[in-house]
């Protein structure tokens, strides 16, 4: 079964971007999909997480619920979310 997995950036893939990165190549390996779901506003800009992770997408929630944000937004329902903050997902 291919996975979709939304991965936080802030305090999450920050916190050992070594470990985040090898994780992500190995998901994409295993034909997982993974998408950035970041909490930020668009206007903080995403070009260092274009660096750490590049060509992936990278979805701004603009400080909106996050399950809820991809639900309105028409992105697929992640199956897996790796997240420091659940609180924000909902
Ligand atoms: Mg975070």
């Amino acid at each position: 079964m291919s996975l979709i997995i939304a991965l936080d950036f802030d305090d999450t893939y920050t916190a050992d971007p070594d470990l985040w990165s090898a994780f992500v190549k190995k998901a994409q390996g295993n034909g997982h999909y993974v998408m950035v779901v970041t909490y930020r506003m668009a206007s903080y800009g995403v070009s260092d997480i274009e660096a750490a992770l590049p060509g992936i997408e990278i979805v701004t929630t603009e400080g909106a619920q996050k399950r809820q944000y991809l639900r309105e937004n028409g992105f697929p329902e992640p199956s897996i979310w790796i997240d420091d903050m659940p609180e924000l997902i909902v």
